[in-house]
């Protein structure tokens, strides 16, 4: 079992899906300077591209995604029109420059538009673009997953799912506003085997209300009876002012602080006695798991869709809220559906905000990824310098091991790992409650 030390947790820290975070982005950063970006992409190198689908056919009452209901078939309509047109005006800036391997589809829930919509959104995508058989991967929310959406993975080709579990407790589930019954997430799985989708993640969450150990140990046991090939295990942040959704859940029911950390460890134990492979500090994967293949090979990533096995340094995000992440600069598209459509009909580009990186952030950046990724880094000497009073407090209990440049975390530190690698993060004093619990 992990080694529990409350104090070292207390400091609320950032996922570090991006350094700096989206936090730190500002509006005086934006289209000039992601056009610069798009016209500095070499022309061979290889592109991954991220569309945001901001509907959702339910709305869960955890929820801390940007989505809303997609109940107005013209809405949809509209939203998709402006993704079309901003797919044309991004490939219109990069001229046939960079070669398209990866397509992901996030949201909210992609399954909330039509197969046929889908359809013609990879194929807008893969002949605008230079593409080569790109991977592509789609998250599906399992409750509103139509038979007809099956049969259109199959025809396009998708060859990695990502699907919404979160748990396998009938009361949880409704606890959390996502009713879902066990035999629907096993019928799923067997949907996408047979259309021959070769990866399936579950997304699974722990610090639910009245959630047990036991409740952990069943979602572990299920997800590995249902043979997923990968395993997101994340905490639920509980931030109901900046998600007012999430005031239907009753907060008195919150696993305490300890609790959490014994669910995450409960968790982590049975993944790996499970052999399944640790990657980073709350996903799992099965040997043989392009993910798992990264983890050990030391070529794991982490961009905005988590831990991932993609080597790509261009990320382009499309649709209302998507970021892209170039090697000095990144940039988040209009937040909401409405101005984001409205920047579009204008004919303009809908980046809202930015931050560039100049050698020091890409300097963080790299010991931050690589913390999270590896669990160990160098570090130039007035870097780590200015991270000793805050790494030492970590190396004080065995957590961390420092040696001239090198920093390594021990085994047993995953869950303080994102505490760790916040001791690199120049815009992050301590105090700030800005983000969720570290575990
Ligand atoms: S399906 Fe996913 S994105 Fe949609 S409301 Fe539920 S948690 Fe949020």
């Amino acid at each position: 079992m992990w080694p529990y030390h409350p104090a070292l947790l207390e400091r609320p820290v950032p996922r570090y899906t991006s350094y700096p975070t989206a936090a730190e982005f500002r509006a005086d950063v934006g289209t000039p300077a992601f056009v610069e970006a798009l016209d500095a992409i070499p022309a061979r190198a290889p592109l991954s591209l991220y569309v945001h689908i901001p509907y959702c056919h339910e709305i869960c009452s955890y929820c801390g995604c940007n989505t809303g209901r997609a109940n107005r078939s013209h809405r949809l309509a509209s939203y998709l029109e402006a993704l079309g047109a901003e797919i044309d005006m991004v490939a219109g800036h990069l001229s046939g420059r960079g070669v398209v391997s990866r397509i992901a589809f996030g949201g909210g829930s992609p399954n909330a538009i039509a197969p046929l919509d889908f359809v013609r959104l990879v194929d807008r995508l893969t002949t605008r673009f230079r593409a080569s058989a790109p991977v592509i991967s789609v998250e599906i929310d399992p409750r509103t997953l139509e038979r007809s959406w099956l049969a259109t993975l199959r025809t396009v080709g998708v060859q990695r799912v990502s699907l919404g579990v979160q748990t396998f407790d009938d009361a949880l589930q409704h606890a959390i506003g996502r009713p879902q019954p066990d035999s629907m997430i096993a019928r799923a799985v067997d949907g996408f085997r047979d259309a021959g989708v070769a990866s399936i993640n579950f997304d699974l969450m722990y610090g639910l209300p009245g959630q047990t150990i036991t409740d952990i140990e069943h979602s572990a046991a299920r997800s590995v009876e249902l043979g997923a090939d990968r395993v997101a295990l994340f905490g639920y942040a509980h931030l109901p002012a900046m998600f007012p959704r999430q005031r239907r859940i009753d907060a008195t029911a919150l696993p305490d602080a300890a609790l959490r950390f014994r669910q995450a460890a409960t968790g982590h134990e049975l993944f790996v006695g499970a052999g399944y492979v640790p990657v980073g500090f709350d996903h799992f994967a099965r040997p043989g798991d392009a993910l798992a293949i990264a983890a050990c090979a030391g070529t794991l990533r982490r961009n905005f869709q988590g831990f991932t096995d993609d080597g790509s340094r261009h990320l382009i995000g499309f649709g209302a809220s998507a970021i892209s992440e170039f090697p000095t600069l990144l940039v988040q598209n209009e937040k909401n559906a409405g101005p984001y459509r409205e920047a579009i009909v204008a004919g303009r580009l809908p980046v809202a905000r930015g931050i560039g990186r100049d050698r020091h952030e890409i300097a963080r950046a790299r010991v931050i990824e690589q913390l999270l990724c590896a669990g160990r880094a160098r570090a130039d000497r007035q870097l780590l310098q200015a991270a000793r009073p805050a790494l030492d407090i970590f190396a004080q209990e065995n957590l961390v091991h420092i040696a001239d440049d090198h920093i390594e975390l021990a085994a047993e530190a995953l869950p303080y790992a994102r505490s760790i690698a916040a001791c690199f993060d120049g815009h992050r004093p301590l105090g700030e409650k800005r983000f969720s619990n570290a575990i």
